[in-house]
């Protein structure tokens, strides 16, 4: 799970002064955060994959059968959370392509390069973001 958590490594932006925000600079910064991270989170995906391919034992014994199938459960759970996570990712990279990235979908203000570089498919301001949580957790409580 280190690989998804934190599959990058990279020096924080240091913009020039007097540079602006989304300079070309910025925007091949961010480039490639997102597409180390495409990579890693592609990489996981085909080893799951290999993963499932491989034939199941057959376990008489129904509870070794039961963690089996646990095990396949929080597999596909896993792979689901990659399937989302990488269309996420490629969603930004388009963003970034026309010019979007890094402004929050809500109110239009800068995300931050440090927020960006923490999460790099974040569509939101904090702010936002905040705002967007309450609200759900006052949907759900
Ligand atoms: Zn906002």
């Amino acid at each position: 799970m280190d690989q998804l958590d934190n599959p990058l490594h990279f020096e924080p932006y240091q913009p020039k002064s007097g540079e602006e925000y989304m300079s070309p600079e910025q925007i091949e910064h961010f480039r490639m955060i997102l597409t180390n991270l495409y990579d890693s989170i592609r990489a996981k995906m085909d080893e799951s994959k290999n993963h499932m391919k491989e034939e199941p034992e057959n376990f008489s014994d129904p509870v070794d059968r039961a963690s089996q199938e646990e095990e396949l459960s929080l597999e596909l759970r896993a792979q689901d959370r990659e399937r989302k996570l990488i269309r996420k990712v490629q969603e930004s990279i388009d963003m970034l392509k026309e010019g979007d990235y890094g402004f929050c979908q809500s109110c239009g203000a800068e995300i931050g390069l440090r927020r960006l570089e923490a999460r790099p498919t974040a569509t939101q301001c904090i702010d936002c973001k905040t705002l967007d949580e309450l609200k759900e957790k006052q949907l759900y409580s």
